[in-house]
């Protein structure tokens, strides 16, 4: 068995890397530890978080930029370009706005960035030459457009009744429970659909576009070919089927989104005036992109510790 000590060698490899081994988030724990679970809870969904800022964001979109659902009872064009719009803005607030500051302003140079060898900006295997453009391309011309047909085919089922709204007055419980089990079947979703992608034919025709981005940035997380964006999004389907409400919905494709954005941001947190402002990277993630063959799933179950794939990030390659 490795021993947990973190091989020399590895600090040269990475500009910055968090507290070694890497692991996982305690839900799956066995023995179970309350003690962790409760310092996870309070961290993650408690306090100021990737997490929590994305329910913040899902709240002030439900309350002051959603039509009444009745008006999505049919497709019309009036709240589905609402829809598009809503999300054109956030992917450049937030694609946009993490990637001025790591790498235009160059807020923080490279503190805190996990590797700060080149990012190809020139090369022939990205669309355009360029790495930027190509991640840019990817994300605007097919993700937003794929993130915006299942928003408006979850709201329109809502809206037509074709699905109940789960409201929080038929039970705050599971209205509240449902956030955090959305994080874990995205998660069992993410590793099934993940590990698929990388048998060779569909790496070929499918993933080996995510999997430019060696060393990923902002715009890197959600530049996919637009068959895994299909797929990867497809984790809101979920909603037809078990009883939600519009909330979990946002909060679903914030995180499937948005979400991705943060952890592909190359940095482990933001940094202003010496202090951090906010966690953003995954380490756990970054390790595959470097890898490859390592920590298919996230940190949420530890699919990668069962199944042989783990990587925590102290001995290099697996
Ligand atoms: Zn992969
Ligand atoms: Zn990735």
């Amino acid at each position: 068995m490795k021993s947990h000590k973190v091989n020399e060698s590895i600090n040269k490899q990475w500009n910055f890397h968090p507290k070694l081994p890497v692991g996982f988030y305690p839900i799956f724990d066995w023995p179970p530890s309350p003690k962790r679970l409760m310092n996870f809870i309070w961290t993650y969904w408690l306090q100021k978080s990737d997490r929590t800022i994305l329910l913040l964001i899902s709240f002030f979109t439900y309350f002051l930029l959603f039509p009444p659902l009745k008006e999505m009872s049919n497709l019309e064009i009036n709240w589905i370009s609402m829809i598009a719009l809503r999300n054109y803005i956030l992917i450049f607030i937030v694609a946009g706005g993490l990637h001025w500051w790591f790498f235009l302003r160059k807020g923080q140079g490279s503190r805190f960035q996990y590797d700060t060898n080149k990012r190809n900006n020139k090369s022939k295997i990205f669309t355009f030459n360029d790495h930027v453009y190509d991640n840019i391309f990817w994300t605007l011309v097919f993700g937003v457009p794929i993130w915006i047909f299942y928003e408006t085919l979850i709201l329109w089922s809502f809206g037509s009744g074709k699905i109940e709204v789960f409201k929080f007055s038929d039970g705050w419980i599971w209205f509240c429970l449902f956030f955090p089990l959305l994080q874990i079947w995205q998660s069992f979703h993410f590793y099934c659909y993940h590990r698929i992608l990388h048998i060779p034919f569909f790496y070929k025709i499918a993933h080996s576009v995510h999997h430019r981005n060696v060393n990923p940035g902002p715009w890197s997380g959600y530049s996919m070919h637009p068959i895994e964006q299909t797929i990867y999004i497809s984790s809101v389907l979920i909603h037809l089927i078990v009883p939600s409400h519009p909330l979990h919905v946002l909060y679903h494709l914030y995180w499937l989104v948005l979400g991705t954005v943060s952890t592909h941001a190359g940095y482990e947190n933001i940094w202003i005036k010496n202090k951090n402002i906010l966690n953003v990277g995954s380490f756990f993630h970054h390790l595959h992109h470097r890898y490859f063959n390592c920590n298919f799933g996230n940190p949420e179950i530890p699919f990668d510790k069962w199944f042989g794939s783990y990587n925590d990030g102290s001995h290099g390659k697996n």
